[in-house]
């Protein structure tokens, strides 16, 4: 699979949420697609922080990278669990 080039925003827009942490910190961003919104060339997109954008699990038998949204995920006895949610 080839890598592509990843396009990072240094500020965050300030009228819009983070969809991971929730907050418009400002910091470095990446916009991630909406699924289902593609028309041709063009999306609909949502920035995400930077840091808030890396993957956390990873689903072997999927090939999938992914990262779970609706809180903090840790570690007990070295299986996941969520530690809060947004609301
Ligand atoms: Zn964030």
């Amino acid at each position: 699979m080839k890598r592509n080039a990843l396009r990072t925003f240094d500020h965050f827009p300030g009228d819009k949420k983070c969809v991971v942490c929730g907050t418009n910190e400002d910091d470095k961003c990446v916009l991630v697609m909406i699924d289902g919104t593609a028309d041709g060339s063009i999306a609909k997109a949502e920035p995400v922080h930077l840091g808030c954008a890396v993957a956390t699990n990873y689903k072997i038998e999927m090939g999938l990278l992914y990262r779970l949204i609706q809180g903090d995920v840790g570690t007990v006895d070295n299986q996941p669990y969520v530690e809060s949610f947004h609301s």
